[in-house]
């Protein structure tokens, strides 16, 4: 591989270790970018000004963020972005999370009411210590204010049933309602929402809303008798979101918009107000275009000229269920980035899209694989579809490929990081 980029499996594992949950996902990008020169812009303020299309600026809403560096924008007339080129992906994963009225005892034991958010791969979850994460919304003064929570530290736990306790010893179907509510210790315990929010500083009577979530408070680590895998949680999608940030922050400006693009709300169907299915992409496109002095003609021009690569990971072929794969498609870990291509539009690559992916792989001197989905199997998706239904963008859809896939621990080569961010990376410049 020849390209130069900044993005490492070790990077990759710090930047999820630091992000439990999709708000921090936004936090740690933002960090990042704020460290690179770029600022945070209020969708509540006016962009009217300039330098907004030809700066580097991100806006976060909620759990979901949009990045863009314009600097080569300067050398352009006014009116006159021509074309954004945009790496999306999403920032949250499966998990367990918090119920309304949480506190319950049972057995003489304190639990926690947890409920499966998105397609958690339940039996993953058992036997793990949990953190606590996500944020609180708080009466500051008569106006809601809000606020991260991260307890990365081990107060939760869901233990299996025995299995001399299961009928034919060979494990118990999960149900979501009765089997994963966690255990938080022995007898009375004080209540989780005032024990979360003295944790976080904060009056536990002044809590008004909270989306709390756990995760595996294990640390990411590079695995395998020559180190060569990554084991960590939520790969799927915070390798697109390290992949993709560190692709902007590597990408040396064009005449085009370079854009990253990371919406919550994907593993539930993205049908919310900062969700892929929401106006946050179009509307920030549009007020960039504006900043220039450009009309709606320009912003129409613009979309009609750009293009999204939806980022998502990728399924490796699992070594004990090749059955379980399309016939030569084989993907390989560590064997580059993946196009993914299903005739069904659960992906929305198309040939002009899988070309416009092929060139920045070629750009980027790294290896492509290209991945269908067995016909007799139910196909997953991604934000590819919906960006595109919602904004007319030409959407490709890829990933870098990964094992374990929902599960609470997944796996990935080490090699596969730097590649697929080196590809990004190509295609945010050309
Ligand atoms: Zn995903």
């Amino acid at each position: 591989m020849t390209a130069k980029t900044s993005a490492t499996a070790a990077g990759l594992g710090e930047f999820i270790d630091a992000s439990p949950s999709p708000f921090h996902v936004c936090a740690t990008v933002a960090a990042a970018l704020d460290a690179a020169g770029y600022s945070r812009l209020s969708e509540t303020d006016s962009w009217a000004d300039f330098s907004v299309a030809i700066g580097r600026h991100y806006v976060v809403r909620g759990g979901s963020l949009i990045a863009w560096n314009a600097e080569a924008a300067s050398a352009r007339p006014k009116p006159g972005i021509p074309r954004f080129r945009i790496v999306g992906g999403h920032t949250d994963s499966p998990n367990l999370r918090v119920k309304q009225n949480p506190d319950r005892t049972s057995a003489g034991l304190a639990t926690v009411a947890l409920e499966p958010y998105g397609g958690a791969w339940l039996n993953s979850w058992l036997d793990r210590d949990l953190g606590l994460s996500g944020r609180l919304a708080y009466d500051d003064q008569g106006r809601v204010a809000h606020m991260l929570v991260n307890i990365d530290e081990p107060i939760l736990r869901v233990p299996q049933l025995a299995i001399h306790l299961s009928e034919d010893r060979k494990g118990v179907s999960l149900d979501p309602q009765r089997h994963v509510d966690a255990i938080r210790g022995v007898g009375e315990a004080q209540p989780l929402l005032a024990y979360v929010a003295e944790r976080a500083g904060i009056d536990p009577d002044e809590v008004l809303g909270w989306e709390l979530m756990t995760h595996d408070v294990a640390p990411s680590a590079v695995i395998g008798a020559d180190r060569d895998l990554l084991s960590a949680p939520r790969l799927d999608n915070q390798g697109t979101c390290y992949a993709g940030l560190r692709a902007l922050l590597d990408a040396e400006p064009t005449d085009a918009v370079a854009m990253l693009a990371l919406f919550d709300h994907e593993e539930v169907g993205s049908g919310s107000e900062r969700g892929a299915s929401s106006d946050f992409l179009v509307t920030v496109c549009e007020r960039i275009v504006a900043a220039t002095g450009g009309g709606r003609d320009d912003f129409l021009r613009a979309m009609a000229a750009s293009v999204c690569v939806s980022g998502d990971m990728a399924h490796a072929t699992h070594p004990n269920y090749p059955d379980r794969h399309e016939p030569s498609h084989r993907i390989v870990v560590n064997g580059g980035p993946v196009l993914k291509v299903n005739q069904n539009l659960r992906y929305a690559s198309d040939a002009i899209g899988e070309a416009e992916f092929a060139l920045a792989c070629r750009d980027a001197d790294v290896p492509l694989q290209r991945y269908i989905h067995r016909a007799d199997l139910p196909c997953g998706s991604t934000i590819g579809p919906l960006t595109a239904t919602r904004t007319g963008l030409l959407t490709v859809d890829v990933g870098a490929p990964q094992l374990a896939m929902h599960s609470c621990r997944e796996l990935m080569g080490v090699d596969d990081v730097p590649m697929y961010s080196a590809a990004l990376a190509a295609f945010l410049r050309r």
